[in-house]
């Protein structure tokens, strides 16, 4: 989806600039065309002129030449020249082939004739030689040629501009490609420190001084700050920890020991038992943030071994068999794996099943159901947890794998620390696989998971 968003970036760029260039060239070409053709009439007007008025001068000055044709010129510069006497009748000189011979004399002026597709100026004089007859000189010049070019032209450039606004479309799409990159390196980046939670990548620093490495350096500062806030909650939590081991253990020795040795009467006895329950919960709470604390150092690596998935999901549904059977839960475990076995830590992956399902059992409905099921997907195993409990809201989806994040409608049903799916998160980044999750409200919950069945094929 992001991906995409840069893309249309880079499309919609390519196509503004696509769309200017075609304007330009459009408006450019046209002018050259519309002027062109504006000049070409002209020159060839002026060409005329020239040529008649030359012959007229020529007549005048050498009147016994005329109209003989190896004296007299009747071809100059693309215009035809010819004699006609008093009455319009032809004397000698050059005519084009198809042009029309009824095209009326005006003196002194420029006509257009035409006669199929041909098209020429004409321009006709009357002259008077020095013996006192009367003359006309008529010059015609083809307009076929100069328009036959133009359209020629325009044919060429409506193939070649097209092509041309392609090539320069993609050249630039390129070009904006590689000035991008940088902005698809930052995207790739994040998208992995966001995936794997990994506060310690950075950006890689881009080339030269620009817009895109000052952007670099400042997400690089960003992220150094938030690996520091990260680090100090890291250690906060886990000094935390510690110091409320060895006074939550005494509570519980002491309370153990009142309940045991002691005679109370039953209104002290509910009271110590009351806070026995709570101090076990806390206990509970700071051995699991001591377990993360432990985990999230960086010295943490678990050992891989052979496990066998439908052995540690059995234990795990055996061992909470009586929560279950409390709420006549089933909880069913079924394999589709043949052998149902890839490496990874068997105490972990223990803890995954136990935290799935025993959520699945705490936000599940009376008489309902937990599924466990196994399969193999390629190199993959997939691992999905479902019941048909109490769902959890769509815009809570996203929220359940933060330390400590609890629904508002679980904290009405069971007690919780809001550890259990952060914990389960980070067993499957251990493993190099990826969980999801849908659910709908009062429906059910649904978890997938899916690892690697060998370390191998999770680096591949
Ligand atoms: P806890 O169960 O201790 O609250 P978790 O991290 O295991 O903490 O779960 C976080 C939240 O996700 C729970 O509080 C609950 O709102 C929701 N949740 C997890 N699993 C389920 C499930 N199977 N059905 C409904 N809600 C669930």
């Amino acid at each position: 989806m992001k991906k995409m968003k840069l893309h249309s970036i880079k499309l919609k760029i390519t196509c503004w600039y696509t769309f200017v260039l075609t304007l330009v060239f459009v408006f450019v070409l046209g002018g050259i065309f519309m002027s062109s053709e504006i000049y070409s009439e002209e020159m060839i007007r002026e060409e005329l002129l020239d040529e008649v008025k030359d012959l007229e001068e020529e007549m005048m000055r050498y009147p016994e030449h005329f109209p003989r044709q190896d004296y007299v010129s009747y071809y100059d510069d693309g215009v035809l020249l010819s004699i006609y006497d008093e009455n319009f009748q032809y004397i000698n000189g050059v005519i084009p082939d198809n042009f029309s011979l009824d095209t009326p004399f005006l003196d002194n002026e420029i006509q257009t004739a035409r006669k199929r597709n041909d098209t020429w100026f004409v321009c006709d004089n009357r002259i008077t030689l020095p013996d006192g007859s009367d003359l006309w000189i008529r010059g015609i010049h083809s307009l076929s040629a100069i328009v036959l070019m133009i359209q020629r032209l325009k044919v060429l450039t409506g193939f070649a501009v097209p092509l041309l606004i392609l090539f320069t479309a993609f050249m630039g799409y390129r070009i904006i490609m590689r000035a991008l990159h940088p902005v698809t390196v930052i995207t790739d980046t994040v998208n992995k420190i966001t995936d794997s939670s990994d506060l310690s990548l950075r950006l890689p620093a881009a080339a030269g001084k620009n817009e895109f490495s000052s952007l670099s350096e400042t997400f690089n500062k960003m992220l150094d700050h938030l690996e520091q806030q990260f680090l100090r909650e890291q250690e906060f939590s886990s000094d935390a920890a510690h110091e409320l081991r060895t006074p939550v253990s005494v509570i519980l020795s002491h309370t153990e020991y009142a309940l045991a040795e002691l005679s109370l009467s039953p209104e002290a006895r509910q009271e110590f038992a009351c806070i026995q329950e709570k101090a076990l919960q806390m206990s509970h709470l700071v051995s699991l943030l001591l377990n993360i604390a432990r985990a999230e150092s960086s010295g943490f690596h678990p050992s891989f071994e052979e496990v066998d998935l439908q052995i540690v999901a059995e234990a795990a549904a055996d061992e909470l068999l009586e929560k279950a059977e409390k709420k006549q839960i089933r909880v069913d475990v079924q394999n589709f794996m043949l052998p149902p076995v890839m490496q990874g830590n068997t105490e972990l992956l223990s803890r995954l099943f136990i935290n799935l399902i025993d959520n699945g059992i705490q936000y599940g409905h009376t008489g309902g159901y937990v599924r466990v099921s196994l399969e193999q997907r390629g190199t993959n195993v997939r691992i999905c947890v479902e019941d048909n409990g109490i769902g959890i809201p769509e815009d809570k989806l996203d929220k359940i794998w933060n330390r400590f994040y609890r629904a508002e409608a679980s904290r009405s049903v069971s007690p919780g620390f809001g550890l259990g799916l952060f914990i389960v998160k980070y067993i499957v980044k251990c493993h190099g696989g990826s969980i999801s999750v849908e659910s709908r409200v009062g429906q059910g919950t649904s978890f997938q998971i899916l690892l690697p069945l060998s370390q191998s094929s999770a680096s591949a």
